[in-house]
């Protein structure tokens, strides 16, 4: 039976959300309540009137009511997801009887795969590969169902594995699997997730532990999740849309407002420029003067203070009087508190820029930011037109400034760092990677004790897919900052997106707490316990008692 189960991240299917809107005549009917609750009358209306406008509502197609919700009902990234977990053959693997439950495969070694065609509850058939920015797919099943034997693997979308590893704010160092060794941001994540005291839900498979916010109530008691008023919280803004005098289909903006309708959209369309720039012209009414304690404040503090402060706080505090209206929406103090969030996991603001983990997203902000330059300005500086020294510019292996190792392990990418000093004094002491005759054969065994053959730096071909990320637009001097944060704070997409990232802010708490107190329930084989793939495919431990002994 077909079924959907929903990325533990964000609460929401492999393909995106709901997309038919489920009503029925009770639903008319509490709708109809609501909006009286919310105190709309007209004398012109018979009571038959709203719930007549409804059903015309409900009777079309989402897309042909409003074409750009449509367009935002897809996660993105070719509906690409990561699973994480122990895959055999089959797509799974076999716990562990021996113990007189199922035991799991500890979080050491875990498996971390890009998939995408789901077949049925969590249950992927495709294997994606990006060889040189291409996609290259290749027939396997992959299990990551909460129903079932092989219960523990996990699934996320692509871009919600990105904003965790991107936004993940946990001071506490990784755990330590079997092996001593800190386990990487993935097994710890299998680990957390598995060793809940209250576990993934068998049916849709969220985590108890995380408030969705409203996404789970899409499912509407069935097993898709398919229904757009199932997330609905009465009809303030339907009811407010009536009063202005708004009738049938002219409706559904405020309808779409009152089921939460944002949340499912994409989070990485950043907000295009509305018209032809420049945008220097004041933001709105500026408030009547009156001077704040905070305008004491020197100027060099204020990015510091507002990198804290929720997007919406920033304009509240800006609207307190006409001196710091002047001050916090001033291109270089917006630009300081930016460049602060980008360099700080602890700061409110981080979510506004793009996540350097993921590639895709990165390159769609800085296009849509480009779009807020006046014309005739210079275009933004790219890292091709950067001076770099020669060697760094041949490393196809660039990792651009702000991102993380996909492992987050800060000694981990210290490591890597030494390694490319390490790599760099072999060639600074004459290992020329464009010697290509360089005679080999005629080597003796011993000279090559020194250099493994590993570190001798073969040269590879331009890879699209590691290029240099090219630079924020945001941050160029002519950037109409303060506009374009106003537009961020109403897009469906950038409101999304300030729901996911909420949703990691729950997991640094989850984090916090694992790697603070451990797992809170042991669903791990024993220490020792091997674990093999067999002749049948099957991946199973191989406990003495198991043998048949
Ligand atoms: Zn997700
Ligand atoms: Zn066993």
């Amino acid at each position: 039976m077909g079924r959907d189960e929903v990325c533990i991240l964000c609460g929401i299917r492999p393909y995106g959300g709901p997309s038919c809107f489920g009503a029925t005549e009770e639903i008319i009917a509490q709708i109809t309540d609501d909006v009286r609750a919310e105190g709309f009358t007209d004398r012109r209306l018979s009571p038959f009137d709203v719930p007549n406008m409804l059903r015309e509502i409900f009777q079309q197609n989402l897309a042909d009511l409003d074409p750009s919700y449509h367009a935002s009902l897809h996660p993105g990234y070719d509906k690409d997801c990561i699973a994480i977990g122990h895959f055999d053959r089959g797509g799974g693997y076999e716990p562990c009887p021996h113990a007189g439950h199922a035991l799991h495969p500890p979080g050491d070694d875990v498996e971390v795969r890009r998939v995408t065609d789901e077949s049925t509850a969590a249950s992927f058939i495709t294997l994606v590969e990006l060889v040189r920015g291409a996609r290259v797919l290749h027939n396997a099943w992959t299990t990551c169902t909460t129903s079932g034997p092989s219960a523990c693997n996990i699934w996320l979308h692509v871009g919600c594995w990105g904003h965790l590893q991107y936004w993940l704010a946990c001071t506490r160092p990784p755990r330590a699997g079997r092996t001593g060794q800190p386990l990487s941001l993935a097994g710890e994540l299998y680990e957390l997730t598995a060793s809940r005291a209250e576990p993934q839900d068998e049916y849709c498979g969220g985590l108890p532990a995380v408030d969705y916010g409203g996404a789970l109530d899409a499912f509407m008691g069935t097993q898709y999740q398919d229904y757009i008023l199932g997330p609905r919280r009465g009809a303030r803004h339907l009811a407010r849309a009536l009063g202005a005098g708004k009738r049938g289909t002219d409706l559904v903006p405020a309808l779409m407002e009152d089921v939460r309708f944002w949340m499912w959209a994409r989070p990485d369309m950043w907000p295009r420029a509305p018209h032809a720039g420049p945008y220097d012209a004041p933001l709105g009414t500026e408030p009547a003067p009156q001077t704040a304690a905070l305008c004491m404040l020197p100027n060099e503090l204020l990015p510091e203070l507002l990198q804290h402060c929720e997007l919406d706080a920033v304009f509240a505090l800006a609207s307190t009087c006409r001196e710091l209206y002047t001050r916090v929406l001033a291109q270089p103090t917006l630009a300081d508190t930016l460049h602060r969030a980008a360099e700080n996991r602890g700061s409110a603001l981080r979510w506004v820029l793009p996540a350097p983990t993921l590639r895709v997203e990165w390159l769609a902000a800085c296009d849509a930011m480009r779009t807020w330059l006046p014309a005739g300005a210079p275009p933004p500086l790219t890292f091709d037109e950067m001076e770099f020294d020669e060697e760094e510019d041949e490393d196809a292996d660039f990792v651009p400034p702000e991102s993380e190792s996909d492992e987050e392990d800060d000694e981990g990418s210290m490591e890597e760092d030494e390694d490319e000093d390490a790599l760099e004094e072999h060639m600074d002491a004459g290992a020329d990677p464009s010697q290509d005759d360089a005679p080999t054969e005629d080597a003796s065994p011993a000279d090559d004790l020194s250099l493994p053959i590993s570190d001798v730096p073969i040269p590879l071909p331009q890879d699209p897919s590691t290029l240099p990320l090219p630079l924020l637009p945001l941050f160029e001097p002519a950037f109409p900052l303060a506009r374009f944060l106003d537009a961020v704070r109403t897009s469906a997409s950038m409101r999304a997106r300030r729901r996911r990232w909420g949703l990691v802010k729950q997991w640094d708490a989850l984090f916090a707490a694992y790697r603070r107190d451990g797992w809170e329930r042991d669903v791990f084989a024993p220490p020792g316990t091997v674990w093999a793939v067999g002749e049948d495919g099957v991946l199973r431990c191989q406990c003495e008692v198991g043998n048949g002994a």
